[in-house]
């Protein structure tokens, strides 16, 4: 493992997940992956561990640490060759009933998730004909006779089968009646196996990665009225608020991706000979490999910044989408590097290569895309004039 990068604060954290890590070792991931299974064990163990209960304060039974020691822990599962995919909603889903849910809620749903008891791995926002454009979400919740009643669609969403609970956004007062577009819409939690014995039906979507994730249907999902979080109109706030915990620990399983990437090609490079010598030898072998390692230490630094900020409870959405998108550009260039480098060798899945190759391309669409980063930086940092 490369030892001077900017991945080498918090030793002891880093040591006790690499730990854990190293019962998992690639071919229990590799396994998994070739099963599109579910990697159950890896995530329990975390839980037990308590690493997934990182950012829940003490009193309700979490770790109670800042969204750097987080994002390490996020960084060290992809950096040992894991996914940390399969279980991040877990970390920072909780984060919108934090801020947001009333002190019963807190007192409900907090320490049964810092104990793993429930999972709350899912939230539901995307839906299939407004995309990105999420104020036109057409998924709706009419209040009837104390109960919230949901008709709708969502599509993309992940760990719906791994998961007790759910956040989901739904409109509550239609958009023609709204003063902005922002308001009128409203979150919920969402018990998963109640609503799927009366109004929710969830069907998977088969894709590129081993990432669980499905569309969902309402037909008259009702939800108890306790089960709206916040104020009624304010939901879409209350979602833009998680994003940015949420892309920062992303940006860090890139670079936990990006440091995968160049430990593997650095040492097969080393070893591989071809023509008398070691294909790391060329220059046109190291150069694109050094340029992936540069551009991975960047984003790092944008990455530091974003949880800097986010600790001192300082405004950060810029530092939280640069760095995001910085990692998964630095990430993805480190996974076409190392796949190239390893000729064929590469596309073998035993290499777990072209595993990581698959995964770590994901986090340019999701969970927001690199476009709609440039559309954010120019409107809010730039002050350039708004295009939608
Ligand atoms: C594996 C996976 C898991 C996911 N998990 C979840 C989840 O758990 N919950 C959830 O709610 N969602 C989830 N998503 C959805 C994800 O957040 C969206 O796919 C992503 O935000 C892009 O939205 P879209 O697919 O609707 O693309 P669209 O909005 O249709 O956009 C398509 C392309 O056009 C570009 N584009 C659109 N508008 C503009 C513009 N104005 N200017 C420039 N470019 C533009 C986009 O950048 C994008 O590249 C997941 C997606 C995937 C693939």
């Amino acid at each position: 493992m490369i030892e001077q990068t900017l991945s080498n604060n918090h030793p002891e954290l880093r040591e006790a997940v690499r730990a854990l890590c190293a019962q998992f070792p690639q071919e229990y991931f590799r396994r998994i992956d070739e099963q599109r299974a579910y990697p159950a064990e890896f995530v329990d163990a975390l839980t037990q561990a308590g690493w997934l209960a990182a950012l829940i304060p003490t009193e309700y039974g979490g770790s109670g640490l800042g969204l750097a020691e987080a994002s390490v822990i996020m960084e060290e599962i992809n950096r040992c060759g894991g996914n940390a995919g399969a279980c991040h909603g877990q970390m920072y889903n909780m984060g919108t009933l934090l801020r947001h849910g009333s002190q019963a809620q807190k007192e409900r749903f907090l320490p049964r998730i810092a104990s793993g008891e429930w999972r709350l791995q899912s939230m539901a926002v995307t839906e299939p004909s407004t995309g990105t454009d999420t104020t036109k979400i057409k998924t709706s919740a009419v209040k009837r006779d104390g109960r919230w009643v949901v008709n709708g669609q969502k599509v993309w969403i992940s760990r719906v089968q791994h998961s007790d609970w759910m956040i989901l956004l739904a409109r509550t007062t239609p958009l023609a009646e709204v003063k902005k577009k922002s308001e009128g819409m409203s979150i919920f939690m969402v018990d998963l196996a109640e609503a799927q014995k009366k109004g929710l039906s969830v069907r998977p979507i088969p894709n590129m990665v081993n990432h669980e994730t499905n569309e969902l249907f309402f037909e008259d999902l009702e939800i108890p009225e306790e089960n709206l979080i916040g104020q009624e109109g304010q939901g879409f706030k209350y979602i833009l608020d998680g994003l940015n915990a949420e892309r920062t620990l992303i940006a860090a399983e890139c670079i936990g991706d990006g440091y995968w990437f160049i430990d593997r090609v650095t040492d097969y490079a080393r070893e591989r000979q071809v023509f008398g010598r070691p294909i790391g030898q060329n220059q046109g072998v190291q150069f694109p490999i050094a340029e992936a390692f540069i551009e991975v230490e960047a984003a790092n630094l944008m990455r530091w910044k974003a949880c800097e900020l986010f600790d001192a409870h300082a405004p950060m959405g810029a530092q939280a989408n640069m760095a995001k998108y910085l990692a998964a550009k630095a990430s993805w260039e480190a996974a076409n590097a190392c796949l190239q480098f390893h000729g064929g060798f590469g596309f073998a899945c035993e290499y777990d290569v072209e595993r990581k190759f698959r995964e770590t391309r994901l986090y340019q669409v999701a969970p927001i895309s690199t476009n709609l980063i440039f559309s954010y930086v120019a409107e809010h940092i730039l002050g350039l004039p708004r295009s939608f």
